[in-house]
């Protein structure tokens, strides 16, 4: 069985990471996507309900398992056995950090590979700080978000689009 791990800070979840979720849960037998315990760069969202979430939103998907991790990724990728590490790439500025961390990881663990899955057209421009940017001013980020969170991400910073209408 071919394991791989979706690893990534998700603060919040976008339509882009979830375009890649979907189109690397079909390259895998099983796809972990490992949420990063980063509290000490004051997430929005803390790692538990940044779990929760894509626990909600992967419920029906048999394959696609959510956890958290802190530390090393190539110590946790050992721990749940994992074969390949995905990432995605949006521009030429994602991919010096990428290849400096896919080079350590690998260095680390040869064991483990790390795969580029190029981001969609549509939302090659799409990030969550740009996501947080938006919504902080109450500008519209249905078309950035999957649509059950909107109403979380904009209550994060106390705004009340209902209020607006
Ligand atoms: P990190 O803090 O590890 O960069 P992110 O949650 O920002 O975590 O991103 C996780 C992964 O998803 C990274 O490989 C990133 O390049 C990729 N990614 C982020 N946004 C997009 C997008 N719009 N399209 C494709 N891949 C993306």
């Amino acid at each position: 069985m071919r394991i791989g791990i979706y690893p990534g800070s998700f603060d919040p979840l976008t339509l882009g990471h979830w375009d890649i979720i979907m189109r690397s849960a079909k390259l895998v037998d099983k796809l972990i996507i490992g949420v990063l315990n980063n509290s000490e760069k004051r997430p929005l969202f803390s790692a538990e309900e940044r779990v929760n979430m894509l626990r909600e939103i992967t419920s029906e998907y048999e394959n696609i398992e959510v956890e958290m991790f802190d530390g090393l990724l190539v110590e946790f990728v050992d721990l749940k056995s994992v074969d390949v590490i995905i990432r995605g790439l949006r521009a030429i500025s994602d991919f010096e950090y990428e290849l400096q961390i896919a080079q350590i990881n690998h260095k680390m663990n040869p064991r483990v590979e790390t795969i580029f899955l190029t981001a969609s057209v549509n939302y090659s421009y799409l990030s969550s700080s740009i996501v947080k940017e938006v919504a902080q001013y109450g500008g519209d980020i249905h078309d950035l978000v999957p649509e059950q969170f909107v109403d979380r991400i904009y209550k994060k910073f106390e705004i009340n689009k209902n209020a607006n209408k």
